[in-house]
């Protein structure tokens, strides 16, 4: 925090100690080894295994099923003090919840009893896998299809691009066309599927910019059959869990974008102090000093704007999945910016793969396209006020101002 107004003080206990945790965890564990820069292989499963014995992967969970029932503002803060350290422990974090929401969502009391103790502990994982090779944004676009099997089964055919954990999931939430004649995401559902059921096929990890570290693959399923007791929500619903699982997830990538600006912005500061140019240091000219500046700003606005999101998400309130457009596509803009000013100050040496902000530059990007890209997240917060969903009256514009416009 750069302005030392705390949130933490107003969370309940557990979450305080949550944020603790972490905070102690992301220091002494995972700073040590995030610093390398050839990290292991077996990287993301010691991380996995820190968090899970630090209890903190069960944060989403409802207490029933081994859960800490963590405040949507708790799970927030703990995600922004692991990325102040590492974005890939974060995505640990992330992808637990992104696996999981949709059964907590949707699941029958039997599935969710048996399974989600489970995640909770990071004994098992689950992957989301909603887009395809040719819908990403456009969800209506899927043409993975589930068609009825028997008395209540479903035999699902098609594939999915992108799935993060896919290889190392032992469930994957899929979403499948049901109706093709319902418009928009309509005609949507949500199953269930252990991933080792017949049908099932995982690419190899796709090559990637950044987070080299957690896999993303793609997966085939070829007349995959599953009991009507995987269905998740109503049929033809799908949409309504994708959607309130991705608004949480969201508020968790706006707090990972903070974490890892904040990060660059300290190196950036403390090179900044170091570094001599001139016969001074390079934070003494202005260039750098209104660099810096601007940084923190952004930073500081990231993280008061990601809290407000979250307290809204807490609050179930209205505008909460609109704040949550807003707290991601801002953050991880900003984060974006940062870290690209980060390498900045840090010059030629920035550019070289030794260097930490040259990896948070390349993390940053991902915030920007994942959980809905930042273009639609402008869209959706354009929308909301331009209809009036959310209300932004101002006195000075009168019917007749409003009739004249039209004219
Ligand atoms: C590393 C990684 C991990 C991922 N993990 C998962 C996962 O676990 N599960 C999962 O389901 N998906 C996952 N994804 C997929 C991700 O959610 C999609 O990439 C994202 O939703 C964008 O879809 P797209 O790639 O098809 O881009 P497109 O939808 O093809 O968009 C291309 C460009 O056009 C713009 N655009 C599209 N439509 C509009 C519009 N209406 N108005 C304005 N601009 C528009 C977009 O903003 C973007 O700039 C992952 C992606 C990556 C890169």
């Amino acid at each position: 925090m750069i302005i030392g107004i705390d949130v933490d003080d107003d969370l309940p206990e557990i979450d305080q100690l949550q944020i603790k945790q972490a905070r102690e965890l992301a220091d002494q564990v995972i700073a040590p080894l995030a610093r390398e820069i050839s990290r292991p292989p077996n990287y993301l499963r010691v991380i996995h295994e820190a968090l899970a014995a630090a209890g903190l992967l069960r944060m989403p969970f409802p207490e029933k099923y081994g859960g800490t029932a963590t405040s949507m503002l708790g799970r927030v803060r703990v995600m922004e003090e692991l990325c102040r350290v590492d974005t890939v422990a974060g995505s640990v974090i992330s992808g637990t919840e992104l696996g999981a929401m949709p059964l907590i969502l949707g699941g029958t009391e039997s599935l969710k009893s048996n399974i989600l103790p489970e995640l909770a502990m990071g004994t098992r994982q689950a992957a989301f896998a909603l887009t395809e090779h040719f819908a990403g944004t456009d969800v209506s676009a899927i043409t993975t299809r589930a068609e009825p099997d028997g008395v209540t089964g479903w035999r699902i055919t098609g594939n999915k691009h992108l799935i993060t954990r896919a290889s190392i999931s032992d469930y994957f939430c899929v979403f499948a066309k049901t109706d093709w004649q319902a418009a928009g995401p309509r005609g949507i559902s949500c199953f269930w599927v252990p991933a080792n059921t017949k049908g099932i096929t995982i690419s190899s990890p796709l090559n990637k910019m950044a987070w080299e570290e957690s896999p993303v693959c793609d997966i085939d399923l070829d007349h995959v059959i599953v009991e009507g007791k995987y269905l998740l929500g109503e049929v033809n619903k799908g949409y309504n869990i994708a959607f309130r699982t991705l608004n949480k997830v969201r508020l968790l990538i706006a707090a990972s974008a903070t974490g890892r600006a904040q990060c660059a912005l300290e190196l950036a500061v403390q090179y900044a102090r170091r570094r001599q140019s001139g016969g001074k240091p390079i934070g003494l000219h202005q260039g750098i000093r209104w660099l810096i500046a601007d940084m923190a700003t952004a930073v500081e606005a990231s993280r008061r704007l990601t809290y407000a999101a979250a307290l809204a998400e807490d609050g179930k309130k209205p505008e909460a999945p609109m704040g949550a457009s807003m707290a991601k596509a801002y953050a991880t803009d900003t984060a974006m910016k940062v870290t690209t000013s980060a390498v900045q100050i840090f010059g030629g040496n920035g550019y070289l793969r030794e260097n930490i902000v040259e990896r948070l530059m390349r993390e940053s990007k991902l915030g920007q396209i994942m959980e809905g890209t930042n273009e639609i997240h402008r869209d959706i917060v354009g929308r909301r006020l331009v209809k009036g969903d959310i209300s932004l009256e101002n006195p000075l514009w009168t019917p007749e101002m409003e009739a004249s416009a039209w004219l």
